[in-house]
């Protein structure tokens, strides 16, 4: 496959297989009926960490009710600082089962290593790979013989070109289940937590043919944007949601200012309804 950006010889693409090419259709991701790419517009909703069984079951049956299809909660938490919360471990696995089996919403939460990554695979329906990890080739690699659909968020400072490369290591290995993810980019300004490149998601809509899916959470870094930030994710032609949301964001141990509560996530459901369908999507709340 080959793209042609100037007259003259074709210049070979170097992500054939995460590449749009001329005539591939956009690919949908099926995770046991829950599709990424298709007509729906899909939320995945929880805590940036999985704290205890009592916060994770609230957040869990909240974003149930109001819509969400997928639980997203860290239990290995790749933190900044040594001495951050770095997330319960296997036990954090164990209480996303719980909460799958409670509600029967998919689980995606995030793989760090890849000695964790068997003990991951058997709870999470989706691997989610973190922006601090888009440039660990062997981990990419292993996601992508594990067989498992993979959530590729893009490093915050990586070029759409390296964050498409990126999917390809994990799509060279036979996997072609992979969801990008926009999650804002390194900047200047410290108003937000970082830059949400909103203009990405058509730029990779037009590269690629791989679902992509915006976090407004990390992006903005506050609460009082996501709102704003999730409505111009839908409008831009993503192809659904991540979000924080926590029962009591101000306690959080991860992340709490850009989390939103319960009641927050379930209005902006109402909200987007509407929008998702004058956008010619559906959203299952
Ligand atoms: C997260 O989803 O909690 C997370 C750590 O995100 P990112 O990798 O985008 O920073
Ligand atoms: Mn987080």
């Amino acid at each position: 496959m080959t793209v042609s950006l100037r007259k003259g010889p074709p210049t070979p693409t170097p992500y054939p297989l995460a590449s749009r090419g001329t005539d591939s259709a956009p690919r949908v991701v099926d995770v046991d009926g829950v599709q990424f790419g298709g007509k729906e517009f899909v939320v995945i909703a929880g805590p940036c960490a999985v704290e205890n069984e009592k916060q994770l079951m609230a957040a869990a049956e909240a974003v149930c009710r109001a819509g969400a299809r997928v639980l997203r909660g860290g239990a290995f938490k790749p933190r900044t600082s040594p001495y951050s919360f770095q997330g319960l471990g296997k036990a954090g696995l164990e209480l996303l089962a719980k909460a799958r089996r409670a509600t029967g919403l998919k689980i995606v939460t995030e793989v760090t290593s890849s000695e964790t990554l068997g003990p991951v695979c058997e709870v999470a329906d989706i691997l989610q790979i973190g922006s601090r990890n888009m440039s660990n080739f062997a981990l990419l690699k292993d996601v992508g013989r594990s067989g498992k659909p993979v959530l590729l968020k893009r490093g915050m400072a990586a070029k759409v070109s390296e964050f498409l490369m990126a999917a390809e290591y994990i799509l060279a290995e036979g996997n072609p289940n992979v969801i990008l993810c926009e999650r804002g980019v390194v900047t200047f300004d410290t108003v937000t937590r970082n830059l949400f490149d909103i203009g990405a998601v058509p730029v990779i809509k037009a590269l690629s043919h791989l679902p992509i899916i915006v976090d407004p959470s990390h992006a903005a870094g506050h609460r009082e944007y996501i709102t704003a930030l999730s409505r111009a994710g839908l409008a831009v032609g993503a192809d659904g949601l991540i979000l924080e949301v926590h029962p009591h964001p101000d306690d959080a141990l991860c992340d709490g200012p850009q989390s939103i509560t319960t009641q927050h996530f379930a209005d902006l459901m109402a909200e987007l309804a509407p929008l998702a369908l004058a956008m010619g999507r559906s959203l299952h709340a």
